[in-house]
């Protein structure tokens, strides 16, 4: 993971040496877990499941961090900031400590509004090709204005896999007749063009995938959420497997 000195500006990788030089070595233990422990559940709280969040984010591989909690593990990389900044590690270009937490090393964290964003982002962007998931469908979203945007994109010959979740999740009175319309639409679209692929299954997935540059997925419902009302927060990577992995699994049946 990445943290940024508020002084300065200048970012700095922390990895596990890092991280043992600051407790001091002499207090590390021999297992990777045995020292994460010791340096989390002791001077920070964390245990379990957090403790072994540390030992990835420390490692640097961000896609063994899908499916996880993400709120979770931002919370951590927050905290393990603040052991930079409790320990009074100096920043190397201005000596200030005042470290804040500011991504990993081959992803982002996308939260609350920015979702709506990179919708907008991908829509716009996409080349070749184009995923969005949804565990929900709304004309909330799927509006004359998303329509057109997706239009556009079918145009330029772009191939979209639309993966939503059908009626069984959208039994509910006040759900139905938002479904319905984006459902009308969205099938009235994928009869006039045979690049868009909409894929209606029993579905809780949620992500965006853009060419073979990046994926996103996380807590958010790309096609029903408008308002963000929830906290919402997901990954943005850019290493190809992990890419090609999430897009078999949205694809698979
Ligand atoms: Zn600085």
């Amino acid at each position: 993971m990445e943290i940024r000195c508020g002084n300065c500006g200048k970012k700095t990788i922390v990895n596990t040496d890092l991280i043992k030089g600051i407790i001091g070595g002499g207090m590390i233990l021999s297992g990777a877990v045995g020292w994460v422990t010791y340096a989390f559940a002791g001077l920070l709280g964390f245990y379990g499941g957090a403790a072994l969040i540390v030992t990835v984010l420390i490692a640097g591989g961000s896609s063994v961090l899908i499916g996880k909690d993400l709120n979770l593990v931002v919370s951590v990389a927050h905290k393990i900031a603040d052991l930079m900044n409790r320990r009074n590690y100096p920043c190397s270009s201005c000596e200030a400590t005042d470290w804040q937490f500011s991504g990993f090393e081959d992803a982002d964290i996308i939260a609350g509004d920015e979702h709506k964003r990179e919708l907008c982002i991908a829509l716009r962007d996409a080349k070749k090709e184009l995923y969005i998931a949804s565990g929900f469908l709304s004309s909330n979203v799927v509006n004359e204005h998303f329509v057109q945007e997706l239009e556009a994109a079918l145009v330029r010959n772009v191939n979209i896999y639309l993966i939503v979740s059908d009626g069984r999740s959208h039994s509910s009175d006040w759900m139905k007749p938002g479904y319905k319309e984006a459902l009308s639409k969205l099938t009235k679209l994928s009869e006039k063009y045979t690049q868009l692929d909409l894929r209606l299954t029993h579905t809780h997935q949620k992500g965006i995938v853009v060419d073979d540059r990046y994926a996103i997925t996380g807590s958010f419902n790309f096609l029903s959420n408008k308002k963000v009302v929830r906290k919402e927060t997901s990954l943005k990577m850019y290493e190809s497997k992990a890419i090609s992995k999430f897009k078999r699994e949205l694809l698979t049946e």
